[in-house]
């Protein structure tokens, strides 16, 4: 058999989450966010999967779209990030893509260049995220300018929130109402709400809204949060025991002997690693699951293998299959863990860890 190692992944769960998203937003459309190869999960395979049920797609740039659009998806598209050169208009008008807007390079080169038909733009507005988009004072003469372009037929605003995930700050409540403030008296459907906000901000649903993380499976909010409950985890990565061996106290584990047996441990060794997209950074008491029973990592991370405790687990033997993340180890704890984030976790799984749709 070839190396166990694999990501799975399910398709229906990502169209339950998908329905389970709108559901928490009725009366807002939902644009699915599938960039970065749909946060690691494969793009084309998810897309198809959702079909038309998807009001519409988001990814990050033009590439993105291509690709969607080459494998037959045709969608409306939201190029979340816009063009990154002036060429990249016509490319968006002749797929049909709708770009956002977000500086006035940007929007220079949607005034100056000529098109053979006009485009969709998501205008972003700037709320306290300090990372794209227009100041709220620069809001107004933008619209005029759009407006008045023969090659803009149809504008959404839009704004993205920084501390969403964090239900406790006033934050997003601050950046709310500088959006609402700034877009009184435009008559311009509004977009604020990533996954978070989706879940814990209703009030900011608006008439768009741009779940990505929570259609994967993955709350972005605190562990405990029970409005988490509902999401069904997209990808199982997973592999299995290749070997066991039963050591002595005092013994030491791998690279640099991170880890010294306290007493007499049962080890197996797995055949998943960083070169999978397993963080080598792991700590000792990174959760894993043996035929569906949690255990631990011990020992440091290598490129092709990991090794895990199987002291308590008499009955493990070769061969058993060893789930990473997935339905019973969340993503979210193991990054934990590790000091990151479950969206690092997933667009971090490389090639080598072939994502095969079920
Ligand atoms: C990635 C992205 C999203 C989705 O964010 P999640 O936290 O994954 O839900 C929404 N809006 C924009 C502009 C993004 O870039």
């Amino acid at each position: 058999m070839s190396r166990p190692a694999n990501a799975t992944i399910d398709t229906n769960a990502f169209v339950a989450n998908y329905r389970h998203a709108k559901t928490l937003a009725p009366r807002a459309r939902a644009l699915a966010v599938v960039k970065a190869n749909a946060y690691g999960h494969g793009a084309v395979a998810l897309a198809q999967a959702l079909g038309d049920a998807a009001d519409a797609f988001g990814v990050a740039c033009c590439e993105e779209a291509i690709e969607l659009r080459e494998s037959g998806i045709t969608r409306p598209i939201v190029v979340l990030e816009g063009a990154f050169e002036p060429a990249e208009l016509a490319t968006a008008a002749a797929l049909d893509l709708t770009l956002g807007v977000h500086s006035p390079v940007q929007l220079a080169w949607i005034e100056q260049t000529r098109l053979t038909r006009p485009l969709r733009v998501w205008v972003k507005v700037d709320t306290g995220m300090h990372r794209l988009g227009f100041d709220p004072s620069q809001l107004n003469t933008v619209w005029h300018r759009l407006t008045a372009s023969r090659n803009v037929q149809d504008i959404v605003l839009m704004s993205h929130f920084a501390r969403a995930d964090e239900v406790d700050m006033p934050t997003t409540r601050r950046q709310l109402a500088l959006f609402r403030d700034t877009v009184t008296g435009i008559a311009a459907p509004v977009s604020l709400a990533n996954s978070a906000a989706v879940m814990a901000w209703p009030d900011s649903h608006g008439d768009w809204i741009r779940p990505g993380i929570m259609l994967y499976g993955s709350s972005p909010l605190a562990d405990a949060d029970p409005r988490g409950t509902a999401l069904r985890p997209v990808m199982r990565l997973e592999s299995q025991v290749i070997a066991i061996r039963d050591l002595a106290a005092g013994q030491e584990i791998g690279y640099g002997g991170r880890y010294v047996c306290p007493q007499p441990t049962r080890v197996g060794t797995v055949a998943i690693g960083y070169a999978d997209g397993y963080p080598r950074h792991a700590p000792d008491g990174t959760p894993v699951a043996v035929n569906g029973v949690p255990t631990r990592l011990i020992g440091r991370v290598s490129m092709d293998m990991i090794t895990i405790d199987l002291t308590d687990l008499p009955a493990a033997r070769i061969g058993d299959t060893v789930q990473l993340w997935g339905d019973r180890i969340s993503a979210a704890e193991v990054a934990r863990y590790c000091g990151t984030i479950a969206y690092e976790l997933f667009t971090r799984v490389t090639r080598r860890v072939h994502p095969h749709p079920v």
